[in-house]
């Protein structure tokens, strides 16, 4: 969903506009008012990739989150195709800044470097900070070495600035504040994914919204203590009675579902999680099985309100919240 041009009925009724009211209360009016959303402003929140897992389907793109500030995005997590939901929701790639990696699974950092690389040829003169676990340091370099022939040639060719002095990678594997600035700051916990170590959840703040994105994660307190109070928790899920249709259907699946279900949160669970941390609204996204139609969103809905009074969202690639 994306935010509809246009004024509001709110703005109608709170704003300038109410001067000219008189003139303009026609039905016709009312009724486009009506259809319209108020125009988002502040923070906004954009799932860009909402399906989990390594292996690409029709239903869901993989991992990926935005934070928009302003005009400044906030990537979370790079799964492939992150460049193009990014064009797909608005958010031109030559504003690219900053970059958060939860961990190093391909489904939340295969396109890093090549987003990185898209926003270069995008237009992109400033600079991007990077943040996330160790080795992004090294994949970053090794990526602009890997993708240096084509580099060079478009350097000169195309009249770009040189890409590497362009990118700065911060890599850490503690809790803490991470970065910020003017607008936001945003603090990492390291959360319970084996067997990799560290994976990352971040924590945003703004002056006007507080983001928490568990990562892939197991039910883990310190998880519940980085998002006390959020305004939104957007919680991986998986649904474990599914995992057998799972099996049947992809080879190698008994190991994988172990690896499921040792290092993730079911659809029960989460709302445990949700409900300690004490936040207003789940949402949830890198559902397991990430491409099963038969799971409707009243299921995982259902799920997730066992413990859970708040309000729940199903994420879906592009959505708005
Ligand atoms: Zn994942
Ligand atoms: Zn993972």
């Amino acid at each position: 969903m994306k935010a509809e041009k246009g004024i509001s009925r709110r703005q109608f009724l709170t704003g300038s506009t109410t001067i000219v009211l008189g003139s303009l209360l026609s039905k016709k009016i009312f009724a486009q008012a009506k259809d319209s959303p108020p125009k988002k402003s502040g923070t906004r929140l954009i799932l860009l990739g909402t399906g989990g897992g390594p292996r690409p389907n029709k239903m869901r793109a993989q991992s990926s989150w935005v934070v928009l500030v302003g005009e400044v995005p906030y990537v979370v997590d790079c799964g492939e195709g992150v460049s193009r939901q990014l064009v797909f929701a608005n958010v031109p790639l030559r504003n690219l800044r900053y970059i958060f990696i939860t961990h190093h699974h391909s489904d939340h950092n295969l396109d890093y470097g090549n987003l990185v690389y898209n926003a270069w040829v995008s237009g992109f003169k400033g600079r991007i900070d990077s943040y996330g676990p160790p080795p992004i340091e090294k994949m970053t370099k090794l990526y602009l070495e890997m993708n240096a022939y084509d580099i060079n040639i478009r350097i000169p060719d195309e009249g770009r600035p040189p890409l590497s002095p362009m990118i700065f990678a911060h890599e850490f594997s503690k809790d803490g504040v991470v970065m910020q600035n003017e607008n936001v700051k945003v603090t990492a916990a390291v959360v319970n994914h084996p067997p990799v170590e560290p994976s990352l959840a971040y924590r945003f703040d703004t002056p006007d919204r507080s983001i928490v994105f568990s990562g892939d994660t197991t039910p883990c307190d310190n998880l519940i203590k980085l998002a006390q109070g959020a305004d939104v928790l957007v919680h991986e899920v998986i649904h474990k009675p599914s995992l057998a249709r799972l099996m049947a259907r992809i080879p190698n699946a008994e190991r994988l579902v172990e690896h499921i279900v040792a290092s993730h949160t079911t659809h029960i669970d989460v709302g445990k999680v949700a409900k300690a941390a004490g936040v207003k609204t789940l949402v949830l996204t890198h559902f397991v099985p990430a491409d099963d139609p038969s799971l409707t969103d009243e299921i995982w809905i259902e799920g997730a309100r066992t413990h859970f009074d708040g309000k729940v969202i199903v994420g879906k690639d592009l959505m708005e919240i």
